[in-house]
Parts: C-alpha cells; structure tokens; sequence
C-alpha cells in the first residue's frame, strides 16, 4: 500500500515537473496523422505516458546524430500509442533506446539451419532486443510517419515486437488477456500467415507487405503496423487478426476512421 502511494507520488512529480511543452504536444497531435482519430480525453492520457516513458528510458544518439528533446518526445509518442490501454509495465525490464540517424550497418556472427556460423553483414531501420535496446533509424521513421504511409510504422513495429518478447522470445504471440482465447488468436494468426505466405511464394500481389511473411513474429509486427495506420485494410484482408489485435491492444482504431 505504502510502496504504491510512493510510486503514485513520483508518478504525479515526474507529471507536474516534467511536462512535455504544452505547444510542441499540440502540434504534434495535429501534424502526425497517427493520431488524428485520438479523442482529446486519450491524448491527454497519450501525453502522460508519454511524459512518464520519457523520463524512465535513457535515449542515445549514434553515429552523431543530433538526437533533440522534440525527437524523442515524438519516438515515445509513437511507442505508447500502442500501450495507450494497457499501461506502461507493457515497457519495462528494459531502458535504452538508441537511434541512429539513417539506416545502420550491423555486423555479428550468425548461425544458419545447420548450425554453420558466418559472419553477416546487414543494413536495418530498426531492431529490437530481448531484454535489451531498442534501435531505431530516424530518417527512415521520419518518412513514413510525417506522411502516414500505410502499414508502415518502424516505431510501432519494433516496438510491437518488445510486447511480443514479455512472454519470451519474439514468436507472434504477446501475452494474452485472460479474457482472450488462444486458439481464436493462433488460428486468425495461422491462417493468414500461411494465406500471405502462398501469395508471396507464388508471386500473387500480396495483401499486406510480404515482409510479414517472413516469420510470425514478422507477422504481429508489420500486421500492428497496418492495426494503427491503415486499419481499414487489415480488417479487409484479415478481419480476424483486426479484431484479435483489437482485443489486445484494447483499441479500435477502424471506429475512429469511420467517424
Ligand atoms: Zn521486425
């Protein structure tokens, strides 16, 4: 009881001290169409959590990127619309958050089926770590979201992919409300993975990035992209992965595109 007055307590002093400025928050709910279908009362509760990530993870720039407060209000902003109903414990076990200014280059060795290990080079936008960081390509996430290009999100999706990683290693599958059914999810996830994966390997037009269909938990990843930027979309192609993810994220983002 004691312990939750104190963190209650250091939740309103970090609210009442640290603010994000009242004009930069206004401006970026009106600029960033992310949030255009936001009510005013969940932008208020948007910029709290907002407010509360910011202060608890540590930001680091790269490759002298010249990483500003307003840069990474707006990366935080991003990361907790998809907690916007199920708070920030969704984010914790881990703290750093690194960006770099452009696409980066990664070198690490690698493992293949048959246990061969050789050394790999990759360009990546973004990554995200078990436990660990979360690396994110400014230019590339800039792009997409000043424009909302739909279905692409880097922030939503690495980020998506630190919820998938609560129950372990990334596989498709966060952990799951009691109110949920697995087998409904495993089953409307199943099915349009294998749907996307036959119209990628047969050279069909593939109904959302055939990214996805790399792997399911690529699945959960690019599919919350299109959950919150082109919802309209997924419930076209995968009606049952939009509502499955609906009652995850416990958000309707198609409803506030039909207003
Ligand atoms: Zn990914």
């Amino acid at each position: 009881m004691i312990l939750r007055w104190i963190n209650h307590w250091k939740t309103r002093r970090v609210l009442k001290h640290h603010p994000i400025p009242h004009a930069f928050w206004h401006r970026l709910m009106v600029e960033d169409p992310l949030f255009h279908g936001l009510s005013s009362v969940e932008k208020a509760h948007l910029r709290e959590l907002t407010t509360l990530f910011v202060h608890q993870k540590n930001y680091y720039a790269s490759n002298e990127l010249n990483l500003t407060q307003p840069m990474a209000i707006t990366i935080s902003a991003h990361a907790c619309l998809l907690i916007l109903e199920l708070g920030l414990d969704y984010y914790q076990g881990w703290q750093d958050i690194r960006v770099y200014p452009s696409a980066f280059l990664v070198e690490r060795d690698e493992a293949d089926e048959q246990g061969i290990v050789s050394h790999q080079q990759h360009v990546l936008g973004g990554e995200a770590w078990l436990h660990g960081p979360v690396v994110l390509d400014w230019e590339g996430f800039k792009a997409e979201s000043d424009q909302l290009k739909p279905g692409r999100n880097l922030v939503l999706h690495e980020f998506s992919h630190k919820l998938d990683m609560l129950n372990g290693a990334a596989n498709g599958m966060p952990p799951l409300h009691k109110t949920m059914n697995r087998t409904h999810w495993t089953q409307a996830f199943s099915e349009a993975f294998e749907k996307l994966k036959h119209q990628v390997e047969h050279g069909h037009h593939a109904a959302i990035n055939p990214y996805a269909a790399t792997d399911p938990a690529e699945f959960f990843a690019v599919a919350t992209e299109y959950f919150f930027t082109a919802p309209n979309l997924l419930i076209h192609h995968f009606p049952a992965v939009y509502e499955q993810l609906s009652l995850f994220y416990r958000q309707d983002p198609n409803a506030h595109l039909s207003i």
